[in-house]
C-alpha cells in the first residue's frame, strides 16, 4: 500500500455530498485551490475504529476556512458524521484521515470571491509504530522561518503555509535526517516541518509558545498528560542557543504522535524516562485505555 500512489486505490471518497469511487475523485486543472493555495486541511488518526479527537480537527477545519475567508458546506456536526461514515466504509481500524475544503473553479485570479467551495474525506491505511519511537528521530535545521503573523494567517491549517515545509523537510531528508526544526521570523525556536516541538530539562519541559504557528491539538494532550503525571511544563521563548541545555526532546503531532528527537544538528538528546512515559501515554488515550485528564 505504502507505494502505491495516492490517485490509483481502491475504495470510496467522499466528495461533495457522495461517496465517489477513489480513482474517479478528480478536480479540473483551472481550480483556485491549486494555482492560490486556498485550501484548508486536517490530518487526522484512527485506533481501533475511532478517530482521536475527531471534533476538534472538524472544528479546526471549519476554523481554518473561516479564517481562510471561507466556511465549509456543512455543519461540524455533519463533519463527524461524513468522517465516521468515510471512516466506516474503508473497513480500516487504525488509519489516517484527511479531511479538506478548498475553493472551486468559478474565477481563476486572485480574487476568488465567488468560488464554490468544496470539500472531501479520505481514509487510508495507517499502521502502527509506537513500537519504534525510542530510538528518537534525527533533524537538522530548517532553511524557512515560521513567517510573523502579519505575514500570513499563521494559525490556519492551510495549504500555502506547507509550501515552506515542504522545502524545508526535503532539503533535511536529502541530507539523511527525517526533519527540520524551524525558528520563527524572530530567530526563536518554533516547530518541526509538521510537528510541535519540546524539550525536557531537570525534569521540567519547556515548550515554544504557539503564538505563530498550529497550536496542535496533540501538542496540547501531550502538556495535559505531562501534567498528570506532575511534571511542569513551561510554555516561552526558546532561542537556540538553549538547545544544548536541553537533555530530552520530543516532537507532537496527530501524524507524528509522540515521538522522541535523538539530534537536531550538533545538539543530541538521550531519549529517557519522561519521553518514554507520555510516549506510552498517549498510546493509551488514544486506544482509550485512560482518558484525557482536565
Ligand atoms: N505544526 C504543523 C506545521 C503541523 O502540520 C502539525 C500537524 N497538523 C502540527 C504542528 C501538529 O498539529 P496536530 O497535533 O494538531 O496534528
Amino acid at each position: 500500500m505504502a507505494d502505491q500512489a495516492y490517485d490509483d486505490r481502491d475504495g470510496y471518497i467522499w466528495m461533495d455530498g457522495q461517496f465517489v469511487p477513489w480513482r474517479d475523485t478528480k478536480v479540473h486543472v483551472l481550480t483556485h485551490a491549486m494555482h492560490y493555495a486556498s485550501c484548508v486541511f486536517e490530518g487526522e488518526r484512527a485506533y481501533g475504529g475511532v478517530i482521536y479527537a475527531s471534533r476538534r480537527h472538524s472544528e479546526r477545519l471549519a476554523n481554518s476556512a473561516k479564517i481562510m475567508g471561507f466556511e465549509l458546506p456543512v455543519s461540524v456536526d455533519e463533519l463527524e458524521a461524513i468522517k465516521a461514515e468515510t471512516l466506516a466504509k474503508s473497513g480500516l481500524e487504525n488509519a489516517y484521515v484527511r479531511a479538506f475544503a478548498w475553493r472551486g473553479s468559478e474565477m481563476m485570479g486572485v480574487s476568488a470571491q465567488s468560488n464554490s467551495i468544496h470539500l472531501a474525506v479520505a481514509v487510508w491505511a495507517w499502521g502502527d509504530y509506537f513500537a519504534d519511537k525510542m530510538k528518537g528521530i534525527r533533524m537538522t535545521h530548517a532553511m524557512y522561518r515560521r513567517p510573523d503573523p502579519l505575514t500570513a494567517p499563521c494559525h490556519a491549517k492551510a495549504a500555502g503555509l506547507y509550501m515552506i515545509c515542504t522545502l524545508s523537510k526535503h532539503a533535511a531528508e536529502n541530507e539523511g535526517y527525517a526533519d527540520a526544526l524551524m525558528l520563527d521570523y524572530r530567530g526563536q525556536v518554533a516547530e518541526a516541518t509538521g510537528a510541535n516541538i519540546f524539550f525536557m530539562r531537570d525534569g521540567a519541559i519547556h515548550t515554544p509558545t504557539p503564538d505563530c504557528f498550529l497550536n496542535g491539538i496533540t501538542r496540547q494532550t501531550a502538556i495535559k498528560l505531562a501534567k498528570a503525571r506532575q511534571i511542569e511544563v513551561v510554555e516561552r521563548a526558546i532561542m537556540p542557543d538553549e538547545l544544548s541545555t536541553f537533555d530530552e526532546c520530543f516532537i507532537t503531532g496527530s501524524a507524528a504522535e509522540i515521538t522522541p528527537v535523538a539530534e537536531i544538528g550538533e545538539h543530541t538528546f538521550k531519549p529517557g524516562n519522561m519521553s518514554e512515559a507520555l510516549v506510552n501515554d498517549y498510546a493509551d488515550l488514544v486506544y482509550r485505555r485512560i482518558e484525557l485528564p482536565e
